[in-house]
């Protein structure tokens, strides 16, 4: 990558004579971005500086001048990794004073006992932000940043890989554009992505079982500087406080199927009456929950594992078009945000572009299937709370007391460090194995034993005997 900013020189961007008297072509771009939305913006602020031009492509208005129905969930957890790109863009600041800094979530059990589980053993919170405000920062953000453009109203239709050009649909027709090379911002419907598809990738798009309502919950009557949820078994109600006190809620339950689904209540009465079956602490905390539950759009979630994610040194594809998630982890856009910064990262460290796309590939694939694994099971760890807790959760908390740098809670790791996503899955299974094989050799007795029996035990070799350590 030249990073000159003076586009091709070699003729590919040239049109035959057969194209439509609107095609046009622009052959001053670098990089074309698809998509202008969380992870398009981040793309173009790092890119810009090291690469050259930037044109960014959005098929929908300006957000900032025409907000149009919010799309998706009001609230956006931010961690490490989101933190890392924003404090590299130099948004940071902005972005944490319109933060709320969240502690733990509060899990309300069905039986009226609360659950508190702390993000971090040592108090560092995660931080909801409203997805508007970070979007309009970032969107900001890059079009400050020296050589990108943004336009709005440009829905791409198609790519071209072998001689990088995009075909471009706006109010006035389509025409074509040429470039250097496409990045595929264009989230989990992506249009970028079927080319891929046509050269063989094996890309699987399904829409889960799980859809969801957003429900405003008032200001005043929960802690606001907590997550609140509320497992059902198959539903669950989830709550992010709002800079203004206000909660931003959504509602998860199955789509299809017996009751509870969105689809066994077929009207608002219905739905309402299931919401009381299941929820009943919230009806009086949402007084016009029925009138919610009636208007409120139902939006389906979608899971996108794609095995390929570039093509040779043309194209490439970031975030929810090659990896949208489940959302209960909170990190398809902090993942997103990463995939950025790793493709600048790995075309920065070679003159072969190729060999740069093909690093990000092979450097972000088994992240994003490890972390999308981990945000669907996440769903049911939440939903289904143990009534008690198990000896293995006992015993595993114990250990992450005991040893704090050697047994790190999953989400603490997911949310705290950059360490790759692959290798706390990895390292969460490892844990699991040895608290297995603890209890197995130990037995249940192993999570009462005071800490310097236990740490004996854990030290002893796989071979020693309860006995043998100490641990009687
Ligand atoms: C309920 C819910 C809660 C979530 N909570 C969190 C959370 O707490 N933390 C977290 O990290 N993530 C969260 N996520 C995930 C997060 O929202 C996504 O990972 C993130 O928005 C992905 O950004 P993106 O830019 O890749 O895709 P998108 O946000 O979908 O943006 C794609 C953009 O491309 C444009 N576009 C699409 N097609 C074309 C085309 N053909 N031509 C031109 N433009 C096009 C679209 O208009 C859009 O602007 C949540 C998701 C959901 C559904």
């Amino acid at each position: 990558m030249n990073g000159t900013g003076t586009g091709r020189t070699d003729g590919n961007g040239t049109h035959s004579t057969a194209e439509n008297a609107t095609t046009r072509t622009d052959r001053t771009q670098e990089t074309v971005i698809v998509g202008a939305g969380l992870v398009g913006a981040v793309a173009a602020c790092y890119l810009a500086p090291r690469f050259g031009p930037v044109t960014v492509l959005e098929k929908r208005p300006d957000p900032r001048a025409d907000p149009g129905p919010q799309r998706r969930s009001l609230v956006v957890m931010l961690s490490a990794r989101g933190w890392r790109a924003l404090s590299d863009l130099g948004v940071a600041d902005a972005v944490r004073r319109i933060c709320v800094p969240l502690h733990g979530r509060c899990g309300h059990l069905p039986d009226g006992r609360t659950r508190m589980t702390p993000y971090s053993r040592d108090g560092r919170p995660i931080w909801a932000v409203e997805r508007r405000r970070l979007h309009r920062i970032l969107l900001d953000a890059a079009e400050a940043t020296p050589g990108v453009s943004i336009r709005f109203g440009q829905r791409v239709r198609s790519v071209n890989l072998d001689r990088p050009a995009v075909q471009v649909e706006d109010r006035h027709g389509t025409h074509r554009l040429t470039c250097r090379r496409i990045l595929g911002c264009d989230g989990a419907h992506s249009a970028t992505r079927a080319a891929l598809q046509a050269r063989g990738a094996r890309i699987k798009v399904r829409t889960l079982d799980l859809a969801y309502q957003e429900i405003d919950v008032p200001a005043g009557r929960l802690e606001p500087d907590i997550t609140h949820y509320w497992p059902s078994g198959q539903a669950m109600f989830a709550a992010h406080p709002l800079p203004s006190g206000k909660l931003s809620g959504s509602l998860f339950m199955r789509r299809d199927g017996p009751a509870p689904s969105y689809a066994a209540a077929r009207g608002g009465q219905e739905l309402s009456a299931l919401f009381a079956a299941h929820f009943p602490e919230l009806t009086g905390i949402i007084p016009d929950i029925e009138e919610q539950l009636a208007v409120k759009a139902v939006s389906t979630l979608t899971a996108v594992h794609c095995d390929r994610w570039v093509w040779r040194d043309t194209f490439a594809l970031l975030g929810d078009s090659c990896h949208a998630m489940a959302p209960f982890m909170g990190h398809g856009m902090n993942c997103g945000f990463e995939d950025a910064r790793v493709l600048v990262d790995c075309l920065d460290a070679t003159s072969d572009p190729s060999a740069g796309l093909a690093a990000y590939e092979t450097s972000r694939t088994e992240d994003a299937h490890a972390i999308s694994e981990l945000s669907y099971r996440h769903y049911f760890t939440m939903a289904n709370p143990p009534r008690e807790e198990s000896a293995a959760d006992v015993l595993r908390g114990r250990l992450t007391t005991l040893f704090p740098d050697r047994f790190v809670p999953l989400y603490e790791r997911c949310a705290f460090t950059e360490d790759g996503y692959a290798s706390v899955l990895r390292d969460d299974r490892r844990l699991d194995r040895l608290v297995a094989e603890l209890l197995a050799r130990h037995g249940t007795g192993l999570v009462s034993v005071p800490d310097d029996r236990l740490r004996a035990c854990v030290h002893a070799p796989t071979t020693a005997t309860l006995e043998d350590s100490g641990c009687s």
